[in-house]
Order: structure tokens, then sequence, then C-alpha cells
């Protein structure tokens, strides 16, 4: 395996009976990223991350985490992936102190559990039973115990879902924090803006395969087939005149506006064009790419609200 990967997934498949939960997954992780799984839910990204931690059995493919089966080794692994609970899973009585304790006790190098709760915020509540704490907290809790074991790897599976949007923008501060004390990161997400905001390199996953595996800027530029911009003209302009442009592909109007689309060289041609005939274009737009519009070119459909 090359030395600058962490987490290598070769065609890994798994399936639950007749559902084909990961169809054919292959990706790598450096160290030292933030590495997102982005896909709607079903698509097979917590069958990914728990084989990767050994959790799952694949029924064909390979999993090496620093060079290891993680069905094989599992003392050594334990130690190098920290994984997220599910807020559920915690007892309602346990105070944060209390279960970052009991955590600590399972693994042989821990980190110190009040510096932990300290680092994430968490002091001024070490007391409170866990039923008490609010869902920032909740979540902050789940992420110190990710973090107990000193690990090389931390896995965070839809850690922001059901925060409010400051809470969610503090665990983003926080996941950076922990990527910058040495940490690698594989976030699963179904949030666009999450994976953008936060990740160097996203696999989308969809149906159990990967779509697409690039950096957030990379998938964009991948699904940029057309630029599009809109504006207003001075005076009447026949479409035709904008039609003959090379780099033009259509023209359509809506209401007052000319909405133009065509090649790289559009917003050049048609501004041109237009200033040549005295009839500048006023109240320009030109619209980017996002994540979304890479995601529903690859997937053929939109993620946001495609899974629920
Ligand atoms: P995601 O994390 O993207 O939401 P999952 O990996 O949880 O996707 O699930 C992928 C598919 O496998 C879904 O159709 C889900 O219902 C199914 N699945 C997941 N876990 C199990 C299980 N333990 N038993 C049966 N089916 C499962």
């Amino acid at each position: 395996m090359p030395e600058n990967n962490l987490v290598e997934v070769s065609h890994l498949r798994k399936t639950y009976g007749a559902t084909v939960a990961v169809d054919d997954v292959s990706l790598t992780v450096r160290p030292g990223e933030i590495f997102g799984i982005l896909g709607p839910n079903g698509a097979g990204k917590t069958t990914t991350v728990e084989s990767i931690a050994g959790l799952r059995t694949p029924d064909a493919g390979t999993v090496r985490v620093a060079g290891l089966d993680p069905r094989k080794r599992r003392t050594e692994i334990t130690s190098l992936i920290g994984v997220q609970l599910q807020a559920s899973e915690l007892p309602e009585r346990i105070k944060a102190w209390e279960a970052l304790e009991l955590y600590a006790s399972f693994y042989p190098d821990p980190a110190d559990p009040a510096e932990l709760l300290e680092r994430l915020g968490l002091t001024a509540v070490r007391d409170t039973a866990f039923a008490k704490l609010s869902g920032g907290q909740k979540q902050r809790l789940s992420i110190a115990l990710a973090l107990i074991g000193n690990p090389k790897i931390a896995i965070l599976d839809e850690l922001t879902t059901g925060l409010d949007p400051q809470a969610r923008r503090d665990t983003w501060e926080l996941v950076k924090q922990i990527r910058d004390s040495g940490v690698t990161i594989i976030l699963v997400t179904h949030f666009m803006e999450e994976a953008e905001y936060l990740c160097d390199r996203i696999a989308i996953i969809d149906n159990g395969l990967v779509v697409a595996l690039d950096t957030p800027a990379g998938l964009v530029d991948s699904a940029r087939v057309e630029q599009r911009i809109s504006f207003r003209v001075p005076g009447s302009l026949d479409d035709s005149v904008l039609k003959a442009l090379p780099a033009v592909d259509s023209v359509a109007r809506d209401g007052d506006r000319i909405v133009v689309t065509g090649n790289d060289d559009l917003l050049v041609e048609v501004v041109v064009e237009l200033a040549a005939r005295g009839q500048a274009p006023r109240d320009l737009h030109t619209e980017q790419t996002t994540l979304d519009d890479a995601f529903l070119a690859l997937a053929g459909r939109h993620l946001e609200g495609a899974d629920r």
C-alpha cells in the first residue's frame, strides 16, 4: 500500500439479504485530511465506514487501515479508529465526565478526560446527566468519546443532523481543530454545504457506488457543463443576434431578462457583441455551478431532499 494512504478500500461490497447496501466502493483516505462521504440516506455510507472500522464483514473487496485488515486486527484497529457514537446509544443518566472516564478505561493510551471536556467546551456541564444536555452538547460529547482513545482516525457520522445552524457552525470549527491537532477525519454526511465547507476530498456515493471522488472544487469543475448568464438590454434585441455567436448554445427569455447558455467564451462574446450594438447589458448575472449541481450532473438528481 502506498505510504500516503491511511485507509484503502478496494471494491467493497456488502449485502444484507436481498439489499445491496454497498455495491462496489473503492476509495483512499490520506493522513491529515478531512475525507467526506456524501450521499442520500440509504446510499451505503454508514455501511462503508462501519466496514472501515471493522464492524462489518465485507462480502467482497478489501479494506486496509494503516495496512491492517480491520476484521483480523481488532485490537490495533480499535486504538487507531475512534467512531462517533450515535447520541441515542448512551444511558440517560450517565454524566458527561462519567461517560468519558468509562470509555477511557477501554483504551491502553487514552486522552485525559478533563482536557477533552475542556477542549470540547463541556467543562461546565461535566456533572450534567446525558439526557439533560442540549443537542449540541450531546453531539460534542459523542465527538469527545470518539477521541478518547487518542485515535489516528475519527469517523464522524451525520454529526450535525438535528443541530441548529449556530451549533452546526460551532461543530464545523471543532472538526477543523481536531484535524489540525493531527487526527485524520472521515466525515459521513448528506449535507452538501457541510461537505463543501469541511472536506479536502469527497466521495459521492449513490446506490452503493462511488459516482465521483474529488476535491469540492474538482467536483464542481467536472459538473460545469455550461456557462449561464442573464441580463437585460436597452431597446429590442432579436434572439438570432445572440444565437449567431459561436459560444452561444441557447437563448431564452425570462420576463424582460435574456438567459443565455454556452461555453467558456460566452460572457466575453455576448458583452462584446452587445457593446458594439450600443446595447450594453444591464443587471448582468453569471451563475456559479454549485456542489449540488455537481451531484445533479453526476447522479441525475438533487441530493438535498432526495432522501426525505
Ligand atoms: P447510509 O448511511 O448512506 O444511509 P446505510 O449504509 O446505512 O446507508 O444503508 C444502506 C442500505 O442498507 C439501506 O438500504 C439500508 O436500509 C440497508 N441496511 C443497512 N444496515 C442494514 C442492516 N443491518 N440490515 C439490513 N439492511 C441494512
